[in-house]
């Protein structure tokens, strides 16, 4: 049965407890927090550029040619000093990522908002705050899973991210993951999802199944952003499907 403290992870999601019904397979009972075990691997091709806009102006010191070659202190330091796009200008410090860099589980989202812009640090604040409610409600803490976003800095007035700039950006975040080389990706938010599986489709089209990232094919889930969760509360009750798929497939159940 659930215990207390995660009965009050979900209560702070807002699921009712009568949501809380156990995934008809059974291998999802209990819910133990997961070991890490992984290792470094090679990393994945970035993904092709595309042309620069004519109202952006071009930026003097593009990304590495090469971020493959890089550990993680090469990466963070080289991630600090990125003016591959426009966004360099706007940031207060750049948002590199968070959490057991060998995790089985990463969380990857949008972009920094003003909070992350200025504590540096990837989903804090409200949305961060029922971040870690649901990663509680299976178990996990973020100090357990590796969090990144598909930019490292903010967008000015949170705008959504432009092709260019998550071109531009997607050599890091392809190096941050063959680097904790997860079991499992999950990828909160459309701007995330889209940009990851480069496809149109909604979120409620893209969650509920195992999608394949790259070329290593790492799994990848699909769930809603914290900050819309906020919004419409009346969809968490989907959002904690997704997380018990999620430890399902971390655990050895029956994957969707
Ligand atoms: S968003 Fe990414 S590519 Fe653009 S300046 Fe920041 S780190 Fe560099």
């Amino acid at each position: 049965m659930l215990d207390d403290r995660r009965k009050a992870c979900l209560a702070a999601m807002g699921i009712p407890l009568w949501e809380q019904r156990r995934p008809a397979t059974a291998e999802a009972p209990e819910l133990p927090a997961p070991t890490a075990e992984t290792e470094v691997e090679p990393p994945p091709a970035a993904p092709a550029a595309e042309p620069p806009p004519a109202a952006e102006p071009a930026r003097s010191a593009p990304t590495p040619s090469d971020p493959s070659a890089l550990d993680w202190d090469g990466l963070e330091a080289a991630v600090s000093h990125c003016r591959a796009c426009s966004l360099c200008e706007t940031r207060t410090q750049t948002v590199f990522g968070v959490g057991d860099r060998q995790a089985r589980l990463m969380i990857i989202g949008e972009a920094p908002g003003a909070e992350e812009d200025r504590q540096g640090e990837p989903f804090v604040g409200r949305a961060g705050q029922l971040l870690d409610n649901m990663l509680a409600a299976i178990g996990l803490s973020r100090e357990q899973v590796y969090i990144a976003n598909i930019l490292k800095c903010r967008p000015p007035s949170n705008r959504d991210p432009r092709a260019e700039e998550v071109v531009a950006c997607s050599g890091w975040l392809a190096r941050q993951i063959a680097l904790v080389e997860p079991e499992l990706i999950l990828a909160v938010g459309g701007v995330a999802a889209k940009n990851l599986l480069d496809t149109d489709q909604s979120v409620g089209r893209l969650r509920g199944r195992v999608h394949a990232l790259g070329e290593a094919q790492v799994p990848l889930r699909v769930t809603y952003h914290p900050a819309y969760l906020l919004r419409r509360p009346e969809e968490k009750a989907k959002a904690w499907e997704d997380l018990q798929a999620v430890w399902r497939q971390l655990h050895g159940g029956t994957v969707q």
